[in-house]
């Protein structure tokens, strides 16, 4: 789960790790008076949605008087913002964070993820930091210092110092910059993080080591201890498909493609996805209805697939072990007794009840392509959506 920037500041703060002083406004009233509380002659009003790139796309604006903050404030609230990581129908700006102005002496790149290959946490960082980031780590990897930490003993202050003395903090700010990274590790840690990324960490005129930037992910799958986190979850930032699915308990992801997938078992899934890609076309999502799925389930995961605009086609890919066939041929059924069909359906059935799942898609008078398995399935469905 994503968060949003001023939030994400807020839980570093709670940490004691340094963030400017900040606040958060829905209208142009609530900006002007933001300022004002906060006093400081030069503001930034920041657009805040769950992307990167605001800078590069005019989502960051340094405001020199509240007549400024009034301006920017209203010209961002409301606006699309389309940045190299939105997509190209960008999103919709409707919070403002309001920060007071910092006095940026130099720019840093401070993260930590998890590694897959060693399954650690990895901190990582640059001295050149700032919006340029991405380019520095396609060109010039070798200014990005990694330090893996052992899950045993947690971020060691050696390894932040060393990194601090790699990247480049000045030497007298090194203690803070330490502080800063042990820190940014317990929230980390504590708070089941699977990105926190401070870019850019600054070090100020006035010697002060702080994040100018924030952003957290968190692993999903460890909210349910987390109901602080769980209040930060703004829907209006999420897909609307995908929170229909997790209303049903489904594992749904939407992609780019044309290809709406249904199938059962998440290795199942991936496997269609490939095959579908082998043979030329583009999944539009990812969706593993789950092995107990009942007739309802299915038919709503069948309903959010139509309900997709990119979908030209549908590949139904099921082999039912404890699913069983004839679950997903009523849900299919019932979904299209709902919602219609004008699109080429393609399905693939093996397993359990296998034959009755068939009868039920035969005399229900849809117009199916049956598939013999997986290969034929996705060469048929690529063909009728091209
Ligand atoms: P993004 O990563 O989405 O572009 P950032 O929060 O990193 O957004 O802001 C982009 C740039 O704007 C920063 O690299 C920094 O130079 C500047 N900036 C951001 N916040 C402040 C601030 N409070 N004071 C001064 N400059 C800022
Ligand atoms: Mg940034």
């Amino acid at each position: 789960m994503n968060i949003h920037e001023y939030q994400g500041k807020e839980i570093l703060r709670s940490y004691g790790v340094s963030v400017p002083n900040g606040r958060v406004a829905f209208t142009v009233e609530e900006a002007v008076e933001a300022a004002k509380e906060l006093g400081s002659s030069v503001c930034v009003v920041k657009a805040q949605i769950h992307a990167g790139g605001r800078g590069k796309a005019g989502g960051v604006k340094v405001a020199k008087s509240l007549e400024e903050v009034r301006t920017y404030a209203s010209e961002l609230l409301g606006k699309v913002l389309v940045t190299h990581q939105t997509g190209p129908e960008g999103k919709e700006v409707k919070r403002l964070l309001i920060e007071e102005g910092c006095d940026i002496k130099k720019e840093y790149y401070i993260g930590l993820v998890v590694d897959r290959a060693t399954s650690r946490v990895v901190l990582m960082g640059s001295e050149e930091g700032g919006t340029e980031i991405e380019e520095v780590a396609a060109k010039t990897p070798e200014k990005i210092f990694k330090e893996y930490i052992d899950p045993a003993v947690g971020l060691q202050a050696f390894q932040a110092r060393r990194m601090a003395f790699n990247i480049n903090i000045p030497k007298e700010l090194v203690n803070q910059a330490v502080k800063f990274m042990l820190g940014l590790y317990q929230v980390f840690v504590e708070k089941d993080c699977s990105i926190a990324e401070i870019n850019p960490l600054v070090v100020t005129g006035d010697g002060k080591v702080m994040a100018l930037d924030a952003k957290l992910n968190f692993d999903s799958n460890a909210l349910y201890r987390h109901k602080d986190i769980l209040e930060y979850r703004d829907l209006d930032e999420e897909d609307p498909k995908e929170i229909e699915a997790s209303k049903y308990d489904l594992n749904y992801i939407s992609l780019d493609g044309n290809i709406g997938c249904m199938v059962n078992g998440a290795g199942l899934a991936m496997a269609t996805m490939d095959i579908i890609k082998y043979y030329g076309g583009e999944p539009a999502n990812f969706l593993d209805v789950g092995g107990g799925a009942t007739t309802e389930k299915v038919t709503e995961a069948f309903k959010i697939i139509l309900s997709d605009p990119k979908v030209k086609g549908i590949f139904v890919n099921i082999f039912g072990g404890i699913m069983k066939c004839d679950v997903i041929a009523n849900g299919i059924v019932e979904a299209t007794k709902q919602v219609g069909l004008n699109l080429p359906l393609v399905v693939r059935l093996e397993g359990t009840n296998v034959e009755l799942g068939k009868k039920i898609l035969e005399e229900s008078g849809l117009n199916i392509t049956a598939a013999e398995s997986m290969a034929d399935g996705a060469q048929k469905i690529v063909s009728l959506v091209s």
